[in-house]
C-alpha cells in the first residue's frame, strides 16, 4: 500500500512540475491530490470506484489546482474588468459601473438608470475572491439612497469570505450593476459556466451546470451527475453542436436556448483571445424574458501572456495580492506565503515540495515555497532569509540545497555570509542540508564558520533537526 502510495505521489508531482502547477499542491489541498492517490493506489480493493466518479474526482482535483495555482502563476483581476473582457467579446453581461467611494456610487447608479432604465441596483464589493454574497458584500439597493447607504458600508469595510483569508480582504471599490433578477413571463433561474484547461488532456473545456449560483465544489460533492463537460479539439474549436449540446443539457428551449448557444460562443472566444487560463462565470442568468447573461466573472489571466495582451496587463491590482509575494516577485524569487512555521529555501520546484513534505512528515508545517533557483550566492541567500523572516510565524528555517550546477561550498559560503551580515536580525534556527557537488566541505564550512547553523547531509538528518529545533 505505501508503496503504491508513493509511486503515485511520484506521477501526481511530476504531472505537477510539468504543468508548474506547483502551487496547488502546496495550498494544503494536498489533501485532494491524496483522495485521489488513495483511490488510485488500492489494487483488487472493496472500492471500485466507477469511471463517472473517478472522472468528477479528477475534475474536482483540476479544480481546486486551478485555483490554488491561480495567485501567483495566473493573474487576478476584478470581476468589473472581467465582465469589460466579456463584454468586448459580445458576451452579454449584467451592465455595471465601477465606483471609488458613495458619491461616484451614486452617479453610477444615474448612469445605469438613464442606460437601462433600471430602478434597482446591486452593490458588489470588488475584491479578488468569491462567495463574497455570503459575506455580505453584494446587496440590493432599491433607490439612491439606499446605494449611498450600501456602498457606504461596503466600501471600506474587511469583507470574510470562504475565499479569503481569515482576517479578510479590504473593499476599496463597488460595482454598481443594473437589477437583473426583475420579475416577468417566465421564472429566472441561474446556472454555472466556466472555460479552462484540461490539463490531463491538454485541451479546453467548458465545464457547466444547472446548479448556478451555489459553490461548485459543493456541487462537485453532493451531485456530480449535475456537472457536464464538453472538450474542444484545439484544431477546429469550438464547434457549434458542442454549444447547442451545452444549452440542451442545461434544459434550455426556444429564445433562451438560441441565446445560451451565442453566449458559449462568444465566451469561448472571450477565452481564447485574452489568454486566460480561466473564466468562471457564476452564475450565467437566464432571465424572465429570456436573455442570457453573466452576472458574475471570475477571469485569470495567464501570466506568461501577458507580455502581449498590455491591456491586460494593466489590470493587475497589487493592492489585492499578498505583499511578501509581491515583494519577492520584484527580486525574482518564487515564493508563496503559507499558513505553518518552517520556513523553507530550496532550489527547484520538485525539491521545494520534497522539502515540504519532509517538513509535514516531522510533524510541522511549512511557513512557506520558496525556490532560490540556481544562483544561491550570498546576496540572494539574504535577500530570501529577509523574504522568509518577514513572515512573524516563522520557527525555524530550513535550507535544502542541491549542489548540481551551483557548487555546495559556493552556497554554504553565502549562508555564512549572509548570516554574518544579519546576524542580529535572525532569532530562529537555521537548518542548511547540502547535497551534491562538495557537499562535505560545505558541512565543514558551515560547522567551522562558528555561526549557530545547524548542518545536515541527509535528507533525515535535516528532518530530526527541524524537530529537535522546534520541540
Ligand atoms: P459572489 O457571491 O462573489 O459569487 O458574487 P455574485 O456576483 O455571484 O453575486 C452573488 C449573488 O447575488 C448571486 O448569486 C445572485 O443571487 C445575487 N445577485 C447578483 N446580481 C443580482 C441582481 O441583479 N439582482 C438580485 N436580486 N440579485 C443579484
Ligand atoms: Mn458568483
Amino acid at each position: 500500500m505505501q508503496k503504491y502510495f508513493y509511486f503515485f505521489r511520484i506521477q501526481i508531482l511530476q504531472q505537477i512540475i510539468t504543468n508548474y502547477n506547483i502551487l496547488l499542491y502546496l495550498k494544503q489541498k494536498i489533501f485532494f491530490c491524496q483522495i485521489r492517490v488513495v483511490f488510485l493506489c488500492i489494487p483488487n480493493s472493496q472500492i471500485k470506484p466507477k469511471k463517472v466518479s473517478q472522472l468528477k474526482i479528477t475534475l474536482l482535483f483540476l479544480w481546486h489546482f486551478l485555483k490554488q495555482v491561480k495567485r501567483i502563476i495566473i493573474m487576478n483581476i476584478h470581476e468589473y474588468q472581467g465582465k469589460e473582457i466579456l463584454a468586448s467579446y459580445g458576451v452579454r453581461v449584467q451592465r455595471g459601473i465601477v465606483a471609488n467611494n458613495p458619491v461616484e456610487a451614486v452617479a453610477a447608479a444615474k448612469q445605469l438608470t438613464a442606460e437601462t432604465g433600471t430602478s434597482w441596483y446591486v452593490v458588489k464589493a470588488q475584491i479578488h475572491a468569491g462567495g463574497r454574497g455570503k459575506g455580505g458584500g453584494v446587496k440590493l439597493a432599491k433607490n439612491l439612497d439606499q446605494v449611498t447607504e450600501i456602498s457606504e458600508q461596503i466600501i471600506g469595510m474587511q469583507l470574510i469570505t470562504p475565499q479569503t483569508p481569515p482576517e479578510g480582504k479590504t473593499v476599496h471599490k463597488v460595482l454598481i450593476a443594473e437589477d437583473v433578477y426583475y420579475p416577468g413571463e417566465s421564472e429566472t433561474s441561474e446556472f454555472y459556466v466556466s472555460v479552462l484547461l484540461n490539463r490531463a488532456t491538454g485541451r479546453n473545456m467548458i465545464m457547466y451546470s444547472t446548479e448556478g449560483g451555489m459553490d461548485i465544489e459543493e456541487v462537485a460533492e453532493h451531485t456530480p451527475h449535475l456537472i457536464f463537460t464538453e472538450e474542444i479539439d484545439p484544431a477546429v474549436g469550438l464547434q457549434g453542436f458542442q454549444a447547442r449540446r451545452v444549452a440542451f443539457n442545461l434544459g434550455l428551449s426556444g429564445n433562451a436556448f438560441k441565446e445560451m448557444v451565442k453566449f458559449i460562443d462568444a465566451l469561448y472566444n472571450a477565452y481564447i483571445g485574452s489568454d486566460a487560463s480561466m473564466f468562471e462565470i457564476n452564475p450565467v442568468l437566464k432571465t424572465s424574458d429570456n436573455k442570457i447573461l453573466a452576472v458574475d466573472a471570475k477571469v485569470n489571466i495567464d501570466d506568461n501572456a501577458l507580455y502581449r495582451q498590455p491591456k491586460y496587463a494593466e489590470m493587475r491590482d497589487i493592492k489585492e495580492e499578498n505583499p511578501i509575494e509581491v515583494e519577492a516577485k520584484e527580486v525574482g524569487l518564487n515564493y508563496v506565503d503559507l499558513d505553518g512555521t518552517v520556513g523553507c529555501m530550496v532550489n527547484g520546484a520538485g525539491l521545494a515540495m520534497a522539502t515540504m513534505d519532509l517538513i509535514k512528515y516531522a510533524g510541522f508545517e511549512p511557513a512557506n515555497f520558496l525556490d532560490v533557483g540556481g544562483t544561491a550566492d550570498a546576496k540572494r541567500v539574504e535577500t530570501a532569509f529577509r523574504i522568509i523572516l518577514k513572515d512573524p510565524n516563522v520557527k525555524a528555517i530550513l535550507i535544502n540545497i542541491f549542489g548540481g550546477i551551483v557548487r555546495c561550498d559556493r552556497v554554504a559560503q553565502g549562508v555564512v555570509d549572509a548570516y554574518k551580515n544579519m546576524g542580529d536580525e535572525i532569532k530562529v534556527p537555521i537548518i542548511v542540508r547540502l547535497q551534491g557537488t562538495n557537499a562535505e566541505i560545505a558541512k565543514e564550512l558551515i560547522d567551522n564558520s562558528g555561526m549557530p547553523i545547524l548542518s545536515a547531509v541527509q535528507f533525515q538528518e535535516a528532518a530530526d533537526q527541524v524537530k529537535a529545533a522546534l520541540s
